[in-house]
């Protein structure tokens, strides 16, 4: 089985490395890797962010591990040149549709949570974000009103096909866990969201198991702070699920522990962490690679289907985590490596 590996810009090296090693080390025969340009790091090599040969890798891989992209250098290029197309194109070009980020509070770390500990600790939580669609990609452009003022517009729109296709991931997904789930739109005021909302419970039907709910998206945003464990699974557009994620992501703790996946219709899927690449920190042994380490769990629980290995790494990880490894969004010390080091230390 191939991994393509895309290691990016910022920390996305330093990070993806430890990654590797820990792949390394579960000594899984027939794995194989290649290393593909993406971002700021291909546009410098070869002028563009997602070169033909990155793209044509990624589709003959199993997988992606993605570490991330982004370069200040970078900012003032012309849109579709800048490092955080590739994600976009890669997304596009792979019907990659379906974004699994689960958010789950590691019980020592329950003190780096925004939130109160007792609250914190209950997180337990997969938000499903359709990739495909919505505003992003939608119509676009700038123009003049009538009365001469510049206008911006994006047309956000879902046909019930896409949402059909991720309707039947969130219900699949809340099957595997603990049988809820809640669908996020805002039906009251949009004509997407009606829609959304209709078909979610057409295809409800063939999920008579799971417990559905619908709620409006603002009122997501307050419970996931207020009481964010009466969540198990929520499927969410694109654009929802893109910001509530975040907001997830500082109920558990720091940006730098949660992984994600992204995945088409065979399952051949992208894995990174939801963070970015971290230009401030990067190059001085800063980052917390756990996240990627996560995300190749994750990995090797969806696109290849080896879930005892999956485990293997999530425990290693609670492990680690337990046994005082700190990185210093955790409030520790540890360098990038030594954080790897802590993880292969406790891998069974
Ligand atoms: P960011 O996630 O890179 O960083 C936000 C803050 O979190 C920074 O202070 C950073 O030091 C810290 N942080 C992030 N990851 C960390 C880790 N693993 N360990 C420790 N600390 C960590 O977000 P940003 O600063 O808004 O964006 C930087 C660049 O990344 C931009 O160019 C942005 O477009 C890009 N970006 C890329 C992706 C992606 O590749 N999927 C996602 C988000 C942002």
């Amino acid at each position: 089985m191939l991994i393509a590996l895309f290691p990016g810009d910022g920390i996305g090296p330093e990070i993806v490395a430890q990654a590797r090693r820990v792949l390394d080390a579960l000594g899984i025969d027939g794995l194989t890797y290649e290393e593909g340009l993406v971002g700021g790091a291909a546009y410098k090599a070869v002028g563009h962010p997602l070169p033909p040969e990155t793209l044509d890798l990624a589709k003959r891989a199993d997988a992606i591990l993605f570490g991330a992209v982004g370069d200040p250098d970078c900012d003032s290029l012309e849109r579709h040149l800048r490092p955080e197309q590739a994600i976009l194109g890669l997304r596009k070009a792979m019907g990659l549709f379906s974004n699994l980020r689960p958010a789950k509070v590691f019980p020592e770390l329950a003190d780096a949570s925004a939130l109160k500990k007792e609250v914190a600790s209950a997180i337990d939580l997969l938000i499903v974000r359709e990739t495909n669609g919505d505003v992003y990609f939608g119509e676009k452009g700038m123009r003049k009103t009538a009365d001469g003022l510049r206008e911006g517009y994006d047309i956000m729109s879902y046909n019930e096909e896409q949402v059909r296709k991720i309707a039947h991931q969130g219900f699949h997904a809340a099957r595997a866990r603990r049988g809820k789930l809640c669908s996020v739109d805002k039906a009251n005021v949009l004509e997407t969201s009606q829609l959304w909302r209709d078909v979610v419970i057409e295809v409800s039907a063939e999920y008579p198991d799971v417990a559905l709910s619908h709620m409006y998206v603002d009122n997501a945003a307050m419970q996931l702070v207020r009481d964010p464990g009466q969540f198990d699974v929520i499927v969410t557009g694109n654009m929802f699920g893109d910001i509530l994620s975040d907001q997830a992501s500082m109920c558990v703790g720091s940006i730098g522990m949660l992984a994600s996946a992204t995945l088409n219709d065979s399952n051949q899927g992208l894995y990174e962490p939801i963070h970015g690449s971290a230009p401030d920190i990067a190059g001085q042994g800063k980052a917390n690679p756990l996240a990627t380490v996560l995300s190749a769990a994750m990995m090797l629980r969806y696109s290849l289907a080896m879930p005892e290995q999956a485990d293997r790494i999530e425990a290693a990880v609670a492990r680690a985590l337990a046994g005082g490894a700190r990185s210093p969004d955790l409030g520790g010390t540890m360098s990038t490596v030594e954080m790897g080091d802590a993880v292969l230390a406790t891998l069974n």
